[in-house]
């Protein structure tokens, strides 16, 4: 075999964009890599891991660049990224979508569009598609339509093969169904360099979005409400609220309904009546216009942040719900808050082993959330962080495989619940020796060969 060479456009410490090639949308975990390779297409993503196989080098494969805990980057390695790989190939007839698996989701809900069509997906843009859907895919569709994973047809994806080979597979239900299960849930940079993802699409025209807001005297009152409501609501209607620290004095809930307005107002009589809410609004809009009221520029932009989740299977009881107050009473700064969304709906009709996404009977995914802008504040940031999953840890179960947080230390768990076993299995088949790692990726078997 000849040795292998680096294509694609490449960039190294000594070009002037290197910093740019570099961060990733947090801040607070900062990795230099030696050599990022923005591949073109599949003959760079092979060339690059045959070349990294020749060199020994450690790497990371990445796309939208959002990994909480960036993953996705590493000190002094190659990284192998694919966002410039984007485009989207629509199948007006079979209703389907071949997405490379650079394309953002602002990317992929605008081309969607354009055809009256969508998939479920997450909220905000610059969020990669890829690690989205390899983790699963929660959005405000998710109650009507499932989990992103729920609508992946097929991936292509560039595997290591041989003692220093790579080489370009599919796997879908009928081929390759073991690593295509792995993929619905058992999250990105596990198995191998993903490079197209074709999805089942969805016709959409009109929705109805609101947003109720309450004060802080409302907290308990609201978030009670919500909680008992949202999960339970008609499946054509998905929701979050968002506590915010006390200084903010914000309890937010918006949500999206694949229905009119005046029937949304119906069903949003529970949470109506509930407190004094200071902004009550309801609209029937184009599906893209609800794309934009849901994603919020600041998600976008790079800052210094940690965040962490979890997933609630019954309703949090007074006591809970006063200790998510305390925290956010004594939060680090303003921007601190506790988000929920809602699930149940088409998400719990596929039973937790049917796909590597375990988590199909809670009703709520829960998420924590800091952001500060003077680097000395980080410990702060992060121990309020991680108190504050501590303390709820007593009522909620796991965590979302999307939502990484390094300091969970029994993370196959947390992360895959019963399905871990299987997900090691998977990944003793194509990556026997353990060549996609990151410090909370998926271990082979052990084996002797
Ligand atoms: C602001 C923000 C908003 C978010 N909103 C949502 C939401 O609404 N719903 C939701 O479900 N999640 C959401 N998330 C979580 C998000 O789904 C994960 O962070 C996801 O992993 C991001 O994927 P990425 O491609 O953008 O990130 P990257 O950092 O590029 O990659 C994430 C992981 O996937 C791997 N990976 C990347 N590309 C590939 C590839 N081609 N093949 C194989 N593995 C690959 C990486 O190695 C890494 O482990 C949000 C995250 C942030 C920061």
């Amino acid at each position: 075999m000849t040795k292998a060479k680096l294509t694609g456009r490449i960039v190294t410490p000594e070009d002037p964009d290197y910093e740019q090639a570099r961060i990733n949308n947090n801040l607070s975990v900062p990795k230099f890599p030696k050599i990022i390779v923005f591949c073109q297409d599949i003959n760079d993503v092979t060339n690059a891991l045959r070349w990294v196989r020749e060199h020994h080098m450690p790497f990371r494969v990445r796309s939208g660049r959002h990994s909480y805990e960036n993953f996705s980057l590493v000190n002094g390695g190659l990284i192998i990224d694919v966002s410039e790989m984007n485009k989207i190939t629509v199948n007006r007839q079979d209703m389907t979508a071949k997405i490379e698996a650079g394309a953002n989701l602002g990317k992929v809900y605008h081309e969607l569009w354009k055809y009256g069509m969508t998939i479920p997906a997450g909220t905000e843009s610059s969020v990669g598609v890829v690690g989205l859907t390899l983790g699963g895919g929660i959005g405000m569709l998710s109650r009507w339509f499932g989990l992103t994973c729920d609508n992946l047809l097929e991936i292509e994806m560039v595997k290591a093969s041989g003692h220093m080979d790579a080489e370009l597979i599919k796997a879908n239900k009928n081929h390759n169904s073991d690593l295509f299960w792995a993929c619905c849930g058992g999250g990105g940079g596990n198995f191998g360099v993903v490079t197209s993802l074709t999805f089942k699409l969805r016709p959409i025209s009109k929705v109805s979005v609101f947003a109720i807001t309450w004060g802080w005297e409302d907290f308990e009152a609201a978030f009670n409400a919500w909680q008992k409501w949202a999960p339970n609501t008609d499946e054509r209607l998905t929701s979050e609220i968002e506590l915010k620290s006390k200084e903010a004095n914000q309890i937010i809930a918006q949500g999206e309904f694949v229905g009119s307005a005046p029937k949304l107002k119906e069903l949003l009589q529970p949470l109506i009546n509930t407190g004094s809410p200071t902004k009550i609004w309801v609209k029937e809009v184009p599906y893209i216009e609800a794309v934009r009221f849901f994603d919020e520029p600041s998600g976008n932009q790079p800052a210094l942040r940690k965040r962490s989740g979890s997933f609630l299977y019954k309703p949090f009881p007074e006591k809970a719900i006063r200790t998510m107050k305390h925290f956010l009473a004594n939060a680090p700064n303003e921007n601190a808050g506790i988000w929920h969304q809602s699930l149940g709906g088409a998400v719990s009709r596929i039973s937790p082993n049917e796909t590597a996404f375990f988590y199909r009977d809670a009703m709520i995914a829960q998420e924590y959330l800091a952001v500060w802008n003077d680097p000395a504040e980080e410990r702060l940031n992060i121990r309020w962080i991680e108190e504050l999953r501590r303390a709820l840890s007593p009522y909620t179960t796991g965590d979302y495989v999307n939502w990484p947080d390094r300091l969970i230390k029994d993370w196959p768990t947390a992360y895959y619940g019963e399905n871990f076993q299987r997900l090691r299995a998977v990944k003793t088949a194509y990556d026997p020796f353990n060549l996609f790692k990151f410090p909370q990726s998926i271990p082979p078997f052990i084996r002797w060969f």
